[in-house]
This record gives structure tokens, sequence and C-alpha cells, in this order.
């Protein structure tokens, strides 16, 4: 049987959840497909937390998209009655001529983002448990804190159901065939034309992509939970988040959410997945090397090996910046991709940027830095 739709969104996670709250708040008719479980741990919006800044050292053009996102997630908050964003301030400390650190002083001096200096007397004082290497420099970001991530994707689906979206879960698309003129889906229940179609498949998005050839690579990522000996991390002591810039990569993560242990990772490295639908999710004995190792020079009160682990998948773009664009030959179809382990924090702002690609071919937001084009000389 055909079923025509005036707006599908393929892929439920972190950026296709927020598309299809924010198409079903316009009132206009949605279907959203998902080849898993609601907030399911197979993609790339799992884990428990993800980080939320606006001192961002990636590039100072994403904090007007940033204010955006704060503020749409206090919204969802209002409409849900859910806690999903935690402003427990967060940490960042590197060399002083780093990247991360003179990115962090870059966009509080372009955008007047709240950060602080905390001088090398203050700092065992404020970060108990953490030992920051000489030289470096430890800036503080108040407003900064983390979001809880499985709860709002749920919150967005739900809050969209409930203004009327049709969602259909456990349903893998199989082919999407995009012309000038159609937008043809296929499940193995369904055969779909739809009006318009928003891509936002993750890891998937090269296969639902096909013919657009974006130079995306996945990689696999592993957050580890380690046990704490010494309680000087705890959220509820007003414990914040942290971001250390080592010489052998980056290190972040949360306050102790349950006083026993604390979640944290790498965020560069990561070896290359052929096919995301086949990740391994065994810890590998190589996995915690790094992060072992950080802890031991950083992080002395937590126990090196970790007692919970959850693998997951970065999507990079060539520049480790997100690609949200519409289809070159079908403008009816708009995605969004690549966010390089990076965008979480963005969804809410990135479903309202996609939905206003979708109805009306643009958007008010300064998102050219972020368009396909980028990538033609590649
Ligand atoms: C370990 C880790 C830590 C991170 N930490 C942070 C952080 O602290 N802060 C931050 O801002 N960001 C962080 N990120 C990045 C952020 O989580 C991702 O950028 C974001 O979740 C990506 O969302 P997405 O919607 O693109 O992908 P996903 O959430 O994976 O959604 C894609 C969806 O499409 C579905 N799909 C794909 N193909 C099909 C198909 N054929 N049919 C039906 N459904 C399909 C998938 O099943 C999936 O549900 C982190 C990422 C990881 C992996």
């Amino acid at each position: 049987m055909t079923v025509r739709v005036d707006y599908l969104v393929l892929g439920l996670g972190g950026m296709g959840s927020s598309a299809l709250y924010h198409l079903a708040r316009r009132g206009l008719k949605v279907v959203g497909i998902e080849q898993f479980g609601v907030a399911h741990d197979r993609g790339s919006s799992h884990g428990d937390t993800r980080i939320i800044r606006k001192a961002y050292f990636e590039h100072p053009n994403y904090i007007p998209l940033l204010q955006r996102a704060y503020e749409l997630w206090h919204e969802l908050e209002q409409e849900s009655g859910k806690e999903l964003f935690n402003p427990c301030g967060l940490m960042v400390a590197g060399p002083p001529e780093g990247a991360v650190i003179q990115g962090v002083h870059l966009a509080s001096r372009l955008y007047d983002v709240a950060v602080e200096k905390v001088s090398a007397s203050e700092v065992t004082a404020r970060f108990p448990g953490f030992q920051i290497p000489d030289g470096f420099e430890v800036t503080y970001e108040p407003e900064a804190g983390f979001l809880y991530v499985e709860d709002c994707v749920r919150t967005h689906i739900e809050c969209a159901e409930r203004q009327g979206a049709q969602v259909y879960f456990n349903e893998k698309i199989q082919s999407v065939t995009i012309s000038d003129q159609l937008i043809e889906v296929k499940t193995e229940a369904q055969h779909i034309i739809a009006s318009r179609l928003i891509v936002t498949a993750g890891a998937w998005s090269s296969a639902c992509l096909a013919e657009i050839n974006l130079p995306l690579e996945v990689v696999r990522k592993v957050l580890f939970w380690n046990s704490v000996e010494q309680p000087g991390y705890n959220l509820d002591q007003g414990k914040g988040g942290f971001f250390v810039d080592m010489p052998y990569g980056e290190f972040y993560g949360f306050p102790s959410l349950d006083g026993t242990t604390v979640k944290l990772a790498e965020h560069t490295g990561g070896e290359l997945v052929a096919n995301p639908s086949h990740l391994n999710r065994e810890l590998l004995e190589t996995d915690a090397l790094a992060v072992s190792r950080f802890i031991g020079e950083v992080m002395p009160d937590l126990k090196p090996d970790p007692v919970r682990h959850a693998t997951c998948m970065y999507t990079r773009t060539p520049d480790g910046h997100f690609v949200v664009d519409r289809h070159p030959r079908n403008p009816r179809v708009v995605y969004g991709a690549g966010f390089s382990g990076h965008g979480f924090k963005f969804a809410s702002v990135i479903g309202e940027i996609l939905a206003d690609l979708a109805t009306e071919g643009h958007t008010t937001h300064p998102i050219e830095f972020l368009s396909a084009s980028r990538f033609d000389e590649l």
C-alpha cells in the first residue's frame, strides 16, 4: 500500500526527534520513522549526559545557535515539566596557548560569554580531586552544564506526539529514492511518497544520502564510568563538568550523579567504523588506556579501571563542523549530518532550523558556515 505524507523525518535520534517536534509544533502533518526504539543506545544519543556550553572553542560562529539552543531547551523543560538541563558549570583546563583555551577566550570576548579565569592558587580549593598540570590555564564557565540525553530525545518525541506527530519505531527505512519530482521511501511495512523529507540519520547518513557523497567518517567512541575513591566530584556538592586539553588527547567528563561513579571519556581519537550496524560494543583491552592514564595524572581520586562502559559513534566531517543543508537536486529534502562528536547540545535549535528549511526553504539562523558547498573542492 502506498501512503502519502506531508513531512517525513528519517531517524528519531538527537536531531530527528527535535525536527519532528518543531514540525508538529507548527501544526504540520509529520511522520517520523526510526529503525530502533525510543532513545535507544545503538546510535550517537545515549549514555546519560551531554555537555552544553557557550564559550565555544570549536568556532565562535556556533554561539548565536547556542543562544537559541539554550532558550529552546528551557522552553521544552517548561512545556514538558521535566528537568532536561543541569547548569552545574564547566571547568576547562589546558596550555594557555592551546586551541582550546584560546578558543574559550575568543568566544567569551566576541559574545560576552561569562568565563572566569581561575588562578593557580584557587584551583585546588575550587576543584578538589583534580591535579591540573603545571603551567596550564584553568577557566570556569558558570552557565555551562549538561543535558540528560535520553530524556531530551524522549521528551521531544512525546511533545511532538502530543501535537499530532505520528511515529513508527523498530521500522528501518530500506530505500530512499530522490528525484527532481519525487521523494519515495520504503520500509518492510510501508511504501511512502513524501512531499518533504528530513534526513537525520546520524552514523547512517552516508547510506541514506548516498548520492550526495558527503565526506563523512564514523568512529567508535567509548564512554567510561569509574568508581570514586574520595567524595569530591559530586553534583549534589556543587561540582561541575570538566574538559582538559592534555598533550596526548582531550578528555572530558561530568560530576558524579550517583556519588559512586564519574563518567568520563576521550574526545579525540577513535577507530573507523566500516558499518554502523555492526559496531563492536564489547570493551576492548586498549579502549581504556588513554582514559586510565588521564585519571592517573589528573583525577587521582578515581579508580583507573572502569566499572561500566557504553559504546557510541561520532560522525565526523573533515573540518569537524556540522553539515546542515538542502539536497542539491531536490530542495524539498533537507538534512543534518556530520555532528562530529559535539552536536547534541544543538539538537533543540537544529530541529528548528531543519523545520525552517523544510517548510520555507531557508532559515534566519546563521548557518552559512555549515553548508555542504564548503566540501566542493575536496
Ligand atoms: C560518546 C559520545 C559523547 C558525546 N558527547 C557530547 C557532548 O558532551 N556534548 C554534545 O553536544 N555532543 C556530544 N556528542 C555528540 C552528539 O551526541 C551527537 O552529535 C548527536 O547525538 C548526533 O545526533 P544525530 O541525531 O545526528 O544521531 P543519532 O542520535 O544517532 O540519530 C540518528 C538516528 O537515525 C536512525 N536511523 C539511521 N538510519 C535509519 C534508517 N535507515 N531507518 C530508520 N532509522 C534510521 C538511527 O537509528 C538513529 O536513531 C557525543 C557523542 C558521543 C558518541
